[in-house]
């Protein structure tokens, strides 16, 4: 990593589900465990810095998610409008995966660079993307549109370890799908790991437990162990993707915004 600008970093829940541990991990009741509620959260993360605004993912579609049966609790473009985030201002949006709480309203930001991990196209728009239970998880319209982009030289790929922005690095980590990114932000506490779904919660890595959505199980495990380490980093804090003790773990962001995200650095 090459020291760049240190980025504030913001989580922005704007929608919440209520489910169960038994439909939420993967296999459950092989660990024994009694079923029992689960509450699980949907984010974007905004990173503020000297060389602009970043967003991490853009959230869903309000209509993609009410489908789903997903609570918004904020549309994400009006989330980011309440944070002081106008859409001009944003000069790159990094997508970590294509399911369709990560990369809905990306019209909504037609002067940003596009970011997609190489694996992500390739798989979406493969022979195996449109099959049932993968399917399932992303709006082809949507996947039709970062591919369109592409072709256009408005979304640029990448793989494995790549710096995307002066101080932000995305690692292709695979598992929950094919493509999967950790991004790991420079800040003045130290580096911010943002999972997003290689860990949906964090006793995912803390204790092993495989979430239910899973392309590759050998690769989740890895992402897993990937986080313990990048966790073990001085000053390191590593935030999972849809967990809902990111609201309680970091402070409130306040303002216009308060009670919608938190300020992680
Ligand atoms: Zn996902």
């Amino acid at each position: 990593m090459s020291a760049g600008p240190p980025y504030e970093v913001l989580a922005v829940r704007y929608a919440t589900r209520r489910s169960t541990r038994g439909e939420l991990f993967h296999r459950h009741e092989a660990h024994g465990e009694p079923d029992a509620e689960q509450v699980i959260d949907y984010y974007l993360w905004v990173l503020r810095g000297g060389g602009g605004t970043v967003l991490v993912d853009t959230g869903y579609d309000p209509p993609a998610g009410m489908r789903r049966g997903r609570t918004c609790l904020c549309p994400p473009v009006d989330a980011l409008a309440r944070l002081g985030v106008e859409p001009a201002s944003v000069s790159q949006v990094l997508v970590t995966h294509f399911h369709y709480d990560h990369i809905g309203n990306l019209d909504a930001f037609p002067g940003a660079a596009i970011v997609v991990p190489e694996r992500e196209l390739a798989f979406w728009t493969g022979p195996y993307g449109g099959r049932g239970l993968f399917a399932k998880d992303v709006e082809p319209g949507e996947v039709a549109r970062v591919q369109e982009a592409h072709r256009l030289g408005r979304a640029r790929t990448i793989d494995g370890t790549a710096e995307v922005a002066p101080g932000v690095t995305s690692i292709t980590a695979g598992g929950h799908s094919p493509g999967q990114q950790v991004v790991v932000v420079e800040t003045a506490r130290g580096p911010v790991v943002l999972a997003s779904d290689a860990a949906h919660f964090t006793e995912e890595w803390e204790r092993d437990r495989p979430f239910a959505v899973v392309a590759d199980l050998e690769a989740m495990y890895r992402g897993y162990d990937l986080l313990r380490r990048l966790a073990r980093q001085p000053g390191a804090v590593v935030v999972p993707g849809h967990d809902p003790d990111v609201m309680t773990r970091f402070p409130d962001v306040g303002g216009d915004a308060a009670g919608l995200a938190v300020r992680v650095a």
